[in-house]
């Protein structure tokens, strides 16, 4: 994949880079030089590191998260899936219009199918509000597709084609990431360190007025520049005075999701709120007749696709090989179609190739792709200056 489309449209450069305008010719930013300070650890790319390498696919809608009531038998769903790139960092928003859906029904007795970021958020806010709410689910958080995105701030990955984005899809849009944003800050500071700011740089050895080169994959929807300002702005590093062996270097503070440990806060605020989760699968909407609620939040992601035979749910397979966390390194790389970033549980290290993921349902990991990524970074530690 081309380094341009790659930071265009990959879930984690993508916020970063369009927020700070630079894939268009703008008014030049001053550069500010590398904070001598700052010492940035190596990460360790080494196989011998690698924990795991997990696949999974992202539910993406080429016209964007269906969010719409339905009626099933005697039972109010209210659609909440199909986030695509975008699950962790839209969740709250989502779950704010959904609850409201939900409780505009009259009933106070909620059930929420599904256990992963819609899932869970949607409960908590559900509770929020005066809910008693139980969640079924087939897969429990640590099992669900959620427990193995990337874990930044995205909210405009793989959510729509751009040819889906009318008006007033910008203007739901904004007002969805502008609210979760919110409370994702809210939870900053918090014990675990669910959500947390970390620093990170953008290298490229070319210029960033650059020509784009062509994309390689679907004409995602781009829709950053509504909330620009909301997040740092990127600011250009002073060349030479950083440690990166390129000449162009940009950084920011990036607002990361440690998963593991942001999902641990979800289920046990739920929990000690009264929120009651029960594993169980369902094959067919029919069989929702069987809860005791009324009023159903569907949280299923992907798993939507099969419950309810739609097929606007694409998969776009996203691959992560984790390495062992260091607990020193505090910042994470972006250089061509490599993202790696120092979670809690793990350094998280990722080549996003639209071109094979787009439509691809297969989540079987592949290895030699993980060992390419983590050769990738092992490459740009070495040539990294230490002192
Ligand atoms: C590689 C990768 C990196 C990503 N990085 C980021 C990122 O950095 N930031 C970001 O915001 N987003 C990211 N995403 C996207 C994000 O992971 C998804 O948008 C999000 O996980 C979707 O959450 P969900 O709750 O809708 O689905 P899921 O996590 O799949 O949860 C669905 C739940 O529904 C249950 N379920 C499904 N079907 C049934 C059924 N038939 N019966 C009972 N239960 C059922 C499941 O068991 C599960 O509990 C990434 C995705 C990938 C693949």
């Amino acid at each position: 994949m081309h380094r341009r489309s790659f930071l265009q449209t990959g879930s984690a450069a993508v916020g970063a880079l369009t927020l700070a305008g630079c894939t268009t010719a703008t008014t030049p930013r001053p550069r500010i030089a590398f904070d001598p300070t700052v010492v940035l650890h190596p990460m360790r790319a080494d196989n011998a590191r690698i924990l795991k390498v997990t696949v999974c696919t992202r539910p993406f809608r080429a016209a964007g998260p269906r969010l719409e009531l339905e009626r099933v038998g005697d039972k109010i769903v209210v659609h909440n899936y199909g986030h695509g790139g975008s699950g962790w960092s839209l969740s709250w928003g989502y779950a704010n219009l959904a609850v409201e859906q939900a409780l505009a029904t009259g009933q106070r007795d909620l059930a929420v199918l599904g256990c992963g970021a819609l899932g869970l958020t949607a409960a908590l806010t559900a509770q929020r509000n005066g809910a008693h709410v139980t969640i079924y689910a087939k897969d429990l958080p640590a099992e669900t597709r959620s427990a193995n995105a990337t874990g930044t701030w995205s909210p405009d990955s793989r959510v729509a084609l751009q040819s889906a984005v009318t008006p007033a899809f910008e203007q739901r849009w904004e007002s969805i990431a502008r609210s979760s944003f919110r409370t994702h800050l809210s939870l900053l500071g918090v014990e675990g360190a669910p959500v947390e700011w970390v620093d990170r740089y953008i290298l490229s050895d070319e210029p960033w007025n650059a020509p784009n080169d062509p994309t390689d994959g679907p004409d995602f929807a781009e829709l950053r520049h509504l909330i620009r300002g909301l997040a740092p702005q990127l600011q250009e590093v002073e060349p030479g005075t950083h440690p990166f062996p390129v000449p162009y270097v940009k950084r920011n503070a990036s607002l990361q999701f440690n998963v593991t440990s942001l999902q641990h806060r979800l289920v046990q605020d739920f929990l000690a709120a009264g929120g009651k989760i029960e594993r169980r699968e369902f094959h067919a909407p029919s069989e929702l007749a069987k809860l005791k609620q009324k009023t159903i939040i569907n949280c299923t992601g992907y798993g939507a696709r099969a419950l309810w035979r739609d097929e606007s749910v694409i998969p776009v397979r996203g691959q992560l090989t984790w390495l062992l966390p260091q607990a020193e390194v505090r910042y994470g790389v972006i250089y061509h179609d490599m993202i790696a970033i120092p979670r809690s549980d793990g350094i998280i290290v990722q080549r996003d190739t639209e071109a094979t993921g787009f439509n691809n349902p297969d989540t079987t990991p592949d290895r030699a792709e993980a060992e390419r990524a983590v050769a990738s970074l092992a490459e740009l530690m070495g040539k990294m200056r230490t002192s």
